[in-house]
């Protein structure tokens, strides 16, 4: 994203590493590399493998400026001497670089065996750095592989990949292996600290978070956005500014969501999925953000905070929330948010719908843990008075018939919490065209009473009838199917609105009436 923004680059390549110590976030690759100089037992392959803009082309050209000076101080080059200075000026003869990804052809490589031969000109060792090496065809592979099997003694090879699972074998076992990480974000700020320190910027700590945190571990581009907030708002911009450069409008929706989570309030983390959707948010981004946040509450409460990429005012907002919510539900809810699954069309609110529903919603309803959840959790209040007994563990729905057992377990295979919702309802009436399904709470109805429900329950009615039907949803009759249970219970808990109320006040659980 931010790399393919328009940039002069100009600050990226005045601040690229002109020293081992230099390189962010990479220490114990730096000082591998800084001890082989020193002791000059210098490999003649490296395999630099890490994400874009973590520092591998850097890297490389370090390494190639390292053994070819002739003093190096501590394994650091001089960036003093003619060599050194050759390579500060780009106009080091001794170093080839090669970009794979344009140059795939076996030419190419056979071109580069060809040149492996000569002698480095000035320096002591010729460097080939070859970047995304993994897009070579197979017989450059081949031809390169002759030459790494037996190196000329002038000779190292750099070799950088962002995906070095598709290189060979062969190749890889050639070569000393480094992992570049992702820079860490307090890494990264501090770096950005000290170039607008030399720069005379004047961005405060939030912005450079900002900053850190929208490049995703990559300082090549945080240090392009720098440049590119800096030529926009001059200087000094606000943290408002750097916000508004990035695209990030703050968005208290991701925050909403986790709270309504933490607060158990399923009717109110629903609302907030809706009006970001009526708002046009990417749905799977509003996930993101929850998952984000949760991740953030759990580690909070296990003390383990100083490892997350937050910053310190969004910590501050979280912590309240971290000490109330009970554990098992950010656990519940983590797993359900980020297994949410958005392939289809990332502005769809229904997989995130349903992961709150299945958080958040009335317990699953199959015999064996309603039995459990029956042992291990009884219902503290009484039994209604004069309506009939609770119905735990029973199908809720008057007529579970072959014809609704058929529509819940077709429904089960599209979707396992759609499938619970609809094992609530029951077939009201059947017709030629139409198909009406009755639900117990009004919640529920309003929950369900929208396109991209009713296109999947048409497409399992029209698939179980044999014949295209509509699907429409209403109220059940509370008379039939007002009784209470801990299912009802728990939907009032929930914040459902009971049926009952007007003709069936018996059905209704004690501590409604
Ligand atoms: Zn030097």
């Amino acid at each position: 994203m931010a790399s393919e923004a328009p940039g002069s680059q100009v600050l990226y390549r005045k601040w690229r590493p002109q020293r081992f110590y230099e390189v962010v976030g990479q220490e114990p690759v730096t000082r591998t590399l800084r001890n082989a100089v020193a002791s000059g037992r210098v490999a003649h392959a490296y395999l630099l493998c890490g994400p874009r803009g973590t520092g591998k082309t850097s890297l490389g050209r370090l390494i190639a400026k390292a053994v070819n000076c002739p003093s190096p101080e501590d394994g650091e080059p001089c960036n003093r001497c003619p060599s050194c200075l050759e390579y500060l000026q780009g106009q080091a003869p001794d170093l080839v670089e090669m970009d794979a990804a344009s140059n795939r052809g076996i030419d190419e490589i056979r071109r580069l065996r060809d040149r492996v031969g000569l002698a480095p000109m000035g320096g002591r060792y010729k460097v080939y750095l070859i970047d995304e090496v993994h897009m070579l065809t197979q017989e450059a592979y081949n031809a390169l592989l002759k030459t790494l099997e037996e190196p000329p003694p002038h000779v190292i090879f750099v070799l950088a990949t962002t995906e070095p699972h598709r290189l060979p074998a062969t190749i890889v076992s050639r070569c000393q292996r480094f992992d570049l990480r992702r820079i860490p974000m307090q890494a990264a700020v501090d770096r950005l600290a000290q170039v607008c320190q030399a720069e005379g910027y004047d961005i405060d700590r939030r912005g450079l978070e900002q900053i850190a945190r929208a490049s995703g571990g990559s300082l090549r581009d945080a240090i392009n956005l720098l440049e590119q907030v800096v030529a926009y708002y001059g200087p000094s911009p606000t943290a408002d500014q750097v916000m508004d450069a990035l695209g990030l409008r703050a968005d208290p929706r991701g925050h909403e969501l986790v709270a309504a989570i933490a607060r158990g309030d399923l009717p109110g983390a629903l609302r907030v999925v809706a009006s970001a959707h009526d708002d046009g948010v990417e749905m799977r981004q509003l996930a993101r953000e929850a998952v984000a946040h949760l991740r953030a509450l759990l580690l909070l409460r296990t003390g383990a905070a100083d490892t997350l990429d937050m910053a310190q005012e969004e910590l501050a907002e979280l912590e309240p929330l971290a000490r109330s919510a009970p554990e098992a539900r950010i656990v519940q809810a983590l797993k359900a948010l980020a297994g949410a699954d958005f392939r289809d069309d990332p502005y769809s609110p229904l997989p995130l719908e349903l992961a709150l529903v299945e958080v958040l919603g009335p317990p699953v309803r199959s015999a064996p843990s309603s039995a459990q959840a029956a042992a291990q959790d009884p219902p503290a209040d009484p039994a209604p008075a004069e309506g009939p007994p609770p119905a735990q563990g029973q199908p809720q729905a008057d007529d579970p018939g072959p014809l609704h057992e058929r529509l819940v377990s077709l429904c089960r295979r599209v979707n396992l919490s759609l499938a619970d919702l609809l094992g609530s309802a029951r077939i009201a009436r059947v017709d030629e065209e139409e198909l009406v399904l009755g639900f117990p709470y009004r919640q529920l109805v309003e929950h369900m009473d929208r396109p991209m429900y009713r296109e999947v329950l048409e497409r399992i009615a029209s698939e179980a009838l044999g014949r295209p039907v509509r699907v429409r949803l209403e109220l059940a009759s509370p008379s039939r199917t007002g009784r209470g249970g801990h299912l009802l219970r728990e939907a009032l808990r929930h914040g459902a609105v009971p049926i009952a109320q007007e003709g069936g006040e018996d059905d209704v659980p004690a501590e409604e009436a």
